[in-house]
């Protein structure tokens, strides 16, 4: 088996360089060098076996997925990515496990031109933890804390397909290819983010259901939302997978889904529809921030709805 240096070596052989790193993998840290003008935005995420991942997940997949969450987190603040650490607990030195990692998660930081620099790589439970840093102007941050009364609430892409295939996993049903992509491979929406800065208030990246992560802003905002159900974005694999019932409960509460719900003023409408012919990606306008605390759901006769359970709470039973 190879030993812990080998395997950091093999890591360190892969990873691509930037310009701003002055010294990378190798020593006791890395030097990086933050532009002039650039707040540091620093986000984290773990995904541990059986908890986030399905035991029988490829290694590339988990690698793609461990760096697409905390990318995710990034876009969500309108930074911009530049450089990640990994820190990875294994059962056992697996070189080519580590292999099949290395190519989902590098695959995606280089489409992101990210930079691995550092990390740490130990022996325990399948753990993966990925800091990534990326930059902003100054004030120039989607926080959370910045929804207005009267903005828009907005969504990118649709909503629901990872827990659709989270579903059918669950149920031993066949798996649409489409919804698990989704699941294994989330596309974090860096360009829609970058895009967002300047026209958004306030933003958050649905990871653990809609409406839980819209209270999550409402929360720090000191707003509440109201969301019409019948303008959730719905991908054709989810509306062919799922009855209409079935498919609300997905986008309101499923989480892993990775696109971004932000809100902005009404005046910014016409700009945001122009980012969306220009993009990658489609911005649905769902709803919008009113006064009071709650997020409230309505269906297409005006009445309220609630589903089962809000999102993902870890420590919830
Ligand atoms: P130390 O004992 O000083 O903490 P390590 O032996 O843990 O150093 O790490 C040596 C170098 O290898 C450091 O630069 C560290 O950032 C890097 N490194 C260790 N594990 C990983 C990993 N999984 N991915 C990327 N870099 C790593
Ligand atoms: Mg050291």
């Amino acid at each position: 088996m190879p030993s812990e240096f080998a395997l950091i070596d093999a890591i360190a052989r892969r990873a691509a360089v930037r310009d701003d790193v002055v010294l990378g993998i190798g020593d006791d840290a890395a030097i990086l060098d933050v532009p002039a003008g650039r707040r540091l935005v620093v986000a984290m995420d773990t995904l541990n076996t059986g908890v986030h991942f399905p035991d029988d997940t490829a290694p590339a997949d988990i690698g793609w997925k461990a760096l697409a969450v905390n990318l995710s987190d990034l876009a969500a603040m309108g930074a911009q990515p530049a450089w990640c650490t990994l820190s990875l607990s294994l059962p056992a030195s697996d070189a080519g496990w580590i292999d099949g990692f290395l190519d989902g998660f590098l695959a995606l930081a280089a489409l992101h031109d990210v930079a691995l620099v550092g990390g740490d790589t130990t022996r325990g439970p399948l753990s993966v933890c990925v800091t990534a840093h990326g930059f902003v102007a100054p004030d120039c941050a989607l926080r959370r804390d910045a929804a207005r009364v009267g903005d828009d609430v907005w969504i990118t892409g649709a909503l629901g397909d990872a827990a659709g295939a989270l579903t059918q996993w669950h149920a031993g049903d066949e798996r649409d290819p489409v919804l698990r992509a989704r699941l294994e491979r989330p596309t974090p929406r860096v360009a829609a983010g970058l895009a967002l800065v300047g026209l958004a208030n306030a933003a958050v990246d649905v990871s653990d259901g809609l409406l839980a992560d819209l209270g999550h802003v409402c929360m720090a905002s000191g707003v509440g939302a109201e969301i019409e159900l019948d303008a959730l974005p719905v991908s054709p694999a989810l509306a062919t997978a799922f009855d209409a019932a079935r498919r609300r409960i997905l986008q309101c509460t499923g989480g892993d889904d990775y696109e971004l719900c932000f809100t902005a003023a009404r005046r910014h409408r016409e700009a945001l529809t122009a980012i969306v012919g220009n993009g990658d990606v489609v911005m649905t306008r769902i709803g919008r921030i009113v006064p009071g605390n709650a997020v409230v759901a309505f269906d297409g006769d005006g009445n309220p709805w609630q589903p089962p359970r809000r999102g993902f709470d870890h420590f919830e039973g």
